[in-house]
């Protein structure tokens, strides 16, 4: 629940708008930090999560690198300030022009994801007289237990080198002479919950980095990707994710070669919690068999719930709820978009509303505002910043 003094200011604004907790994002990031720092490991922030501007500028000042997925991405990363030595390339697709933009601005390594990507990326190379660093996105077939739409790392998604190439892609790397392999890339899934999975995915990686070794090759970097989860039904009592327990899953399991780095590239976790959609009641539709409330924003301003059916907390951000005794009914909370899977939520518990009351949904930091669209031609998403607020 939101502070009454807050809940005043949102009022006196146009909805509906993400809301951004500066200061939260910024004590979410010092303890990612403080917990990676402890034991010498490297983030990399993902992008996709959230490009917001001055989001990511408070991410660049904490010191992150930068893990794209599209050229675009590179561009911007480089226009907010990341250093390129600490920018990482991801991505099934890459396009020609993609790769060599970012050949162009000497990226610290691609994640690549097939076979026949690095070929690619050794003629555009050698066209520009460059060596690319390269890290091999490995499927390591680790069941990451989230969503089916979420999950990256197991044999029927199209993520990544299956191991079963490996043989292969040593073959081409021997071929490419403008290709200089540093290192192993793994990224198995998002929102991930059970911890239990990075230990295996620990035990992947030991496996593979040995694999490399018999081979004669040292690898500079072992790249475990992100897809730490969050609280989403607990938003104001576990705001931060507990980046320490995460941190020492791999302290404690990854074996790692003197000189060897250990990246991550974390996303949700360093950005979900600290964002909101602030919404208005438009309309109430109380029928026989359903209680609707009809906001203000719908699928256009946040595609989670219509497009991987994800939770979000649904609250009254108006003041003067907490603690007070008021009479709640059942509500599925929808948008006004045409599509029936524009709805937020069903059958949410919520103090009896009415047109123009405040709405706030919950924890939509990460692939909330990045994700909105114009569709049936809605207005550009707003955004407010805490500290800008008045
Ligand atoms: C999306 C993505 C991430 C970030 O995932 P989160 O679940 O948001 O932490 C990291 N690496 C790659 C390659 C990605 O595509």
């Amino acid at each position: 629940m939101f502070d009454p003094t807050l809940s005043e200011l949102f009022s006196r604004q146009e909805t509906p708008f993400y809301y951004y907790d500066m200061d939260l994002l910024n004590r979410t990031l010092a303890a990612a930090k403080t917990a990676a720092a402890a034991r010498g490991f490297h983030i990399h922030y993902a992008l996709k999560a959230n490009f917001n501007q001055r989001v990511l500028a408070a991410i660049h000042g904490a010191g992150f690198g930068a893990d794209c997925v599209s050229g675009n991405e590179v561009k911007k990363a480089i226009e907010i300030g990341f250093d390129p030595a600490k920018v990482v390339f991801a991505g099934v697709g890459k396009s020609d022009k993609e790769i060599s933009y970012a050949l162009d601005r000497d990226i610290f390594a691609f994640n690549v994801e097939s076979v026949q990507e690095l070929s690619v990326i050794d003629g555009l190379a050698a066209a520009a007289g460059k060596t690319a660093r390269v890290a091999l996105r490995i499927n390591p077939n680790v069941d990451a237990h989230t969503h089916q739409y979420i999950t990256t790392g197991l044999d029927e998604n199209k993520f990544g080198i299956p191991q079963w190439e490996l043989g292969d892609a040593i073959e081409t790397l021997r071929q490419c002479s403008h290709v200089e392999l540093i290192g192993i890339h793994f990224h198995i899934g998002s929102q991930i919950t059970d911890l239990n999975v990075f230990k295996s995915l620990c035990v992947k990686v030991n496996e593979l980095n040995g694999w490399f070794d018999e081979r004669g090759y040292r690898l500079q970097v072992l790249n475990v990707g992100g897809g730490l989860g969050v609280d989403y039904h607990h938003p104001d009592t576990n705001n931060i994710p507990d980046f320490d327990a995460y941190f020492g899953i791999f302290a404690d399991f990854l074996e790692r070669r003197a000189g060897q780095e250990v990246h991550f590239e974390l996303g949700r976790a360093l950005v979900s919690q600290c964002s909101s959609l602030i919404s208005r009641v438009l309309y109430v539709k109380n029928g026989i068999k359903k209680n609707f409330l009809i906001l203000d924003a719908g699928m256009t301003e946040l595609m989670r719930p219509a497009l991987y059916q994800a939770y979000h907390q649904i609250e009254r951000a108006d003041a003067g709820f907490a603690g007070t005794d008021v009479s709640e009914l059942h509500y599925d909370v929808v948008g006004p978009i045409c599509e029936s899977t524009d709805c937020f939520g069903k059958e949410v518990l919520l103090p009896v509303s009415k047109r123009g009351d405040l709405i706030a949904i919950r924890t939509v930091g990460a692939y909330g505002e990045v994700m909105a669209s114009r569709y049936n031609l809605r207005d550009e998403v707003r955004y407010v910043y805490s500290d800008a607020l008045a």
